[in-house]
Order: structure tokens, then C-alpha cells, then sequence
């Protein structure tokens, strides 16, 4: 094996979606600034994203009113310091991305807002149900166009370096080969981790790994129980592919109604917002039903919109089709499946984590912004707002003094098939086991059968590789037990964590954050 390359940059930013894009773009004004990318650089969950971003620019809204939505949804646990940022700096990171060249959809030359559930009004900005793909484009063309970012695509961070307790890079593995990056402030923005589920609308880059390497690092994670289930996903029967495509909530936000398979509404007898009930009360009626009726499946039935299904709804309309389901006739065979996470790696307002210059911001960060339940549309909004903000704090490190020489990786490339095929074949049980045991919802019985099962796997973490998809098993066995530890330490149910045991909320535990952190 030749020695590895070190790299040296000002900034290093892991991540393509629009926390990464939007950090190393303001960073990139403040020195050497490269992002990494695990796959090619659309490769991301923003790309798939569809609804919308959330911003309170409607004549008759005001960040107040956003800020009450968002504190409902996250039933009890937000950040309400948090929220507030979010709610009065995303306007203006709104309107930035539109100067940029973002084009979202409008209506007689006004920007044109939809309702989604649980927003007391409409101030969903999208551009048809591909928005994530435009936000991708204005950000990813201003930075090819500014030329100021190294983008390096391909690549997996593997760990990160620690020196006298401070983060001063990572190494990662580029075409089977090791590097080693080198920078005063590295940036987590690896999003989310739904490909620990079985079932989830997740891109195959989304295994957590951020959690991993932060949490190995050293750094606290918090929040590990909150996993947003998305109520209303393709279902396709046995044909079910590794990341399942999402009904947006916009189609319910535009009047679309859930009938179970008899052909019956049924979500005015759970929540009188009925369909535009919160996410985790919609999915969990929905799974109620599913069990009621003994079926895999629920009905979106659009019969009664009163707009054009194909210009308004293009990419779900085309989708559809394809699995013979023409959505301007036909009920949607839907069902939940993993969406977001609302954990992660703890940070502060600034997107600093507990390790000093290392940040975190996006769906791998949690600073408690969208408490037990993240609100419709606002996941985008806090990937721009806050990494709006860590580029800030993270612009102002110091140069590193007296750099101790880096112990390089040295793993060999392959191991052998049986192995290889063995740590395979867990992750599918895995996953299995997470939707079984830590999905919608769970119970003490549960959870220790997963926590067991993780146990007695745990020779994989010791098998020694730069293989990338045997380093993300690794990560997502660890990111599991976070998930499955801090489900079974939270005696209570609240936003999308639902204990069949504890089904009440505990109003001691009202501003509980459970947090972990590696024993020394
Ligand atoms: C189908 C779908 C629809 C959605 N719709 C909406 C919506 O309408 N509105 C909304 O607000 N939210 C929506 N969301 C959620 C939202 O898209 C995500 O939460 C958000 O885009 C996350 O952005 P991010 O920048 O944090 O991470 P991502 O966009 O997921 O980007 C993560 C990046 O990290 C890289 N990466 C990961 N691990 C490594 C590693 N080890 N080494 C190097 N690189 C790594 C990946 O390659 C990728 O570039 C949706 C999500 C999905 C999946």
C-alpha cells in the first residue's frame, strides 16, 4: 500500500445537499474551502426533496406565526431559541436563493405559497413537487460559477482526527485509495440516516454516517429516538425498491383525502385537522388502520383537487404512471416509511459542535429546531438558515499551532467473501429489525430483542477495511443502537417516538434531551 496523500484546505465541508452547498459557498469567501461528497455531488436527499421550503413571506403571515406552527409539531421539545432564528433569518436566506436564480413557482407574477399539514397558513414555496432539485441547481450553479470550491466527489469520510481534543480534519477513502484531509474547521453536513429502515424515502448516501464519525470522535449526540416517519409513501407491494418514492405532503396540503382499503376516511376520527394533522398523528393512524383492515396499505385519493394533477404535481403524476397508477383517476396505494431524523449531532445555535472546530448543520445536526416532530417544509429551510450561520462561526477559526504528525490509515482495500457477504446480509436483518422493533411504534420487549441482535453482531465493527459499503454497515450498526438505546431511556410517547408501553406524554420529561456520548 503507497503512503496516503495529505491534503491541507481552511475549511473542510462533508456534504453536497443544501446545508454543505450553502456553507461552503459563504466559506469560500474566507479561505481555502473543499467539499467532499460521498457519491457524485446532486447525489442527495435535498435533490429528491419535492413539497417545498417554508418561509413566512405571505402578505398576511409572520415568522410569529411559523414560529407557533413549528412549536406545536415538535410537541414540547424544540429549541424554542432555535425556532425563532429559523423562522425570522429564513425569510431573508429565502430571498437570497431566489436572487441566486432559484426558481420557485408563482401565480399571476406572485410567488405562489401552498398549505401544508399542520401550517396554519400557506407559505410553502415550491417549484412544482421538485424543489430540492432547484434549490441543488441555484446553489450548485453559483458555485461552479464563482469557481471559488474545490469539489471533490466520490469520496467517503471514514473518521475524523482529534489532536489535543480539537477536530483537525479526517481521512477518507478515494478510489479504493487513502487520503487524509487537513483543515482549521471541518463541517458535517452528511445529512440523515432513513436507510437504517427497511422502508424509507431516503437515498442509499443517507447511513448515518456522520452520527458515526462525530460520536467516535468524541462529540455528544442527542435526540436519538425522534426518526419522522413520512405517512404517505408509494406502496408497491413486494416490488418494494431500497428507498421508497414519497406522495408529497403538499397533495394532502392541497385537498387529497386517505381512505383505507374499503374505500373509508378515516382520519377525522383521529385528529380534527383530519389530513393535515401533524406528520407523526397522521402516520400513526394510517399504520392503525393498516392493522385494523389487515392490509399493507392505505388510499391518497385526489379526486376532488381543484387544480391541474400533471402541471402541479409532474414528477409524482410521471412516477405513478409508471407503476400503472394514473393519480387523476385512481386512489394512490400508499403507506409510512422513514423520512427525517430528527436527532443527531448536538450543536449550538452556531453550528458548533462539543469538539472545537468541528461543526455540524442539516439533518445531521440537532440543536432541538424541530423538537420531537419537524414540521412539513422546514427541514430545507434549516439546512439554509443554519448553514447561513455556522460559515460564520466557522469562518472566524484560527490557524492549528504545533501539529503533531498524523497517524495515517492503514486498512487493507479488500476482505474476504465470505466476510464481506456475512456484514452484507446483516444490514439487510438490520434493517429489517429497525422497522420491526424502532419504527413506528415500539415497546420495551422490542427494543432490547433489537439491542441484542446489535450485540451480538458487533464483531463487524472490528473487521478492518476501506471498503465503503462494508464502513457503512459499521456506521449504521452504531447509529442503530443509538436509536434503539435512547427509545428504550424515553418512558413516554411524544411527537414521532411512540411507546406502546408508555403511550401518555410525561410532562416532567417536557424539555428532556436524552444525550450520548462515547465512554472513554
Ligand atoms: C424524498 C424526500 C423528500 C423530501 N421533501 C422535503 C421537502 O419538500 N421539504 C423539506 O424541507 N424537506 C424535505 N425532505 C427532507 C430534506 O430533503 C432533507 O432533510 C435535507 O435535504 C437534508 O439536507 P442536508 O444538506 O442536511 O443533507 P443531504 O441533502 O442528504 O446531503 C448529504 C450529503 O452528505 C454526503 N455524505 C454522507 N455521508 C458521507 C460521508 N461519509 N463522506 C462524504 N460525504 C458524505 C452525501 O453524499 C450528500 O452529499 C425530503 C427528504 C426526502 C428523502
Amino acid at each position: 500500500m503507497s503512503d496516503p496523500t495529505i491534503i491541507s484546505a481552511d475549511f473542510l465541508v462533508i456534504g453536497s445537499g443544501i446545508a454543505g452547498l450553502t456553507a461552503a459557498r459563504k466559506l469560500s469567501q474566507h479561505g481555502k474551502t473543499i467539499l467532499i461528497s460521498k457519491s457524485h455531488l446532486r447525489e442527495s436527499a435535498t435533490q429528491y426533496a419535492q413539497g417545498g421550503i417554508a418561509a413566512a413571506l405571505q402578505k398576511d403571515d409572520a415568522p410569529k406565526h411559523h414560529f407557533d406552527d413549528t412549536i406545536n409539531a415538535g410537541d414540547g421539545l424544540c429549541n424554542e431559541e432555535a425556532v425563532k432564528i429559523l423562522v425570522e433569518e429564513g425569510p431573508e436566506r429565502v430571498r437570497e436563493l431566489i436572487e441566486l436564480g432559484a426558481k420557485f413557482d408563482t401565480k399571476d407574477g406572485e410567488l405562489d405559497f401552498t398549505k401544508e399539514a399542520a401550517h396554519g397558513k400557506r407559505r410553502i414555496l415550491h417549484a412544482g413537487d421538485a424543489t430540492g432539485r432547484e434549490i441543488e441547481k441555484a446553489l450548485g450553479s453559483a458555485i461552479l460559477n464563482e469557481g471559488l470550491v474545490s469539489l471533490i466527489p466520490n469520496t467517503m469520510i471514514t473518521q475524523l482526527i482529534i489532536q489535543n481534543g480539537q477536530c483537525i480534519g479526517c481521512h477518507a477513502i478515494q478510489n479504493q485509495m487513502p487520503v487524509t484531509y487537513i483543515a482549521k474547521a471541518t463541517i458535517l453536513a452528511t445529512g440523515g440516516c432513513g436507510q437504517l429502515y427497511s422502508h424509507n424515502t431516503n437515498p442509499p448516501i443517507a447511513t448515518g454516517d456522520g452520527i458515526t464519525l462525530a460520536y467516535q470522535a468524541g462529540a455528544t449526540v442527542q435526540d436519538m429516538e425522534f426518526t419522522q416517519f413520512h405517512p404517505t409513501t408509494l406502496y408497491l407491494g413486494d416490488k418494494k425498491p431500497i428507498s421508497i418514492f414519497l406522495i408529497s405532503e403538499a397533495v394532502r396540503g392541497e385537498g387529497a383525502l386517505l381512505r383505507n382499503i374499503h374505500g373509508e376516511r378515516f382520519m377525522p376520527t383521529y385528529h380534527p385537522d383530519a389530513e393535515l394533522a401533524p406528520r407523526d398523528i397522521v402516520a400513526r393512524a394510517i399504520f392503525s388502520e393498516m392493522q385494523k383492515t389487515n392490509a399493507q396499505h392505505v388510499y391518497l385519493d385526489l379526486s376532488q383537487l381543484k387544480l391541474d394533477i400533471q402541471t402541479r404535481f409532474p414528477t409524482i403524476y410521471k412516477r405513478c404512471l409508471e407503476a400503472k397508477i394514473d393519480i387523476t383517476r385512481d386512489f394512490i396505494p400508499v403507506a409510512p416509511a422513514a423520512h427525517y431524523f430528527m436527532g443527531g449531532i448536538q450543536t449550538d445555535l452556531w453550528g458548533q459542535t462539543t469538539i472545537p472546530r468541528l461543526f455540524a448543520g442539516g439533518e445531521v445536526a440537532c440543536l432541538g429546531v424541530h423538537g420531537a416532530n419537524r414540521l412539513a417544509s422546514n427541514s430545507l429551510l434549516d439546512g439554509l438558515v443554519f448553514g447561513h450561520r455556522l460559515a460564520i462561526k466557522a469562518s472566524q477559526s484560527t490557524a492549528i499551532k504545533n501539529l503533531n504528525s498524523i497517524i495515517k490509515q492503514q486498512k487493507p482495500n479488500t476482505i474476504d467473501a465470505e466476510t464481506h457477504s456475512g456484514i452484507l446480509s446483516f444490514k439487510q436483518a438490520l434493517r429489517d429489525r429497525m422497522w420491526q422493533y424502532a419504527a413506528i411504534v415500539r415497546d420495551k420487549m422490542g427494543l432490547e430483542t433489537l439491542l441484542n441482535f446489535i450485540q451480538k453482531n458487533k464483531d463487524i465493527l472490528s473487521v478492518q477495511t476501506l471498503q465503503p459499503e462494508i464502513i457503512e454497515v459499521q456506521n449504521m450498526l452504531i447509529v442503530s443502537e443509538l436509536i434503539a438505546k435512547s427509545a428504550l431511556e424515553r418512558t413516554e410517547s411524544r411527537g414521532s417516538h411512540y411507546r406502546l408501553d408508555y403511550p401518555q406524554k410525561n410532562d416532567t420529561t417536557r424539555q428532556y434531551h436524552h444525550r450520548m456520548t462515547k465512554p472513554k
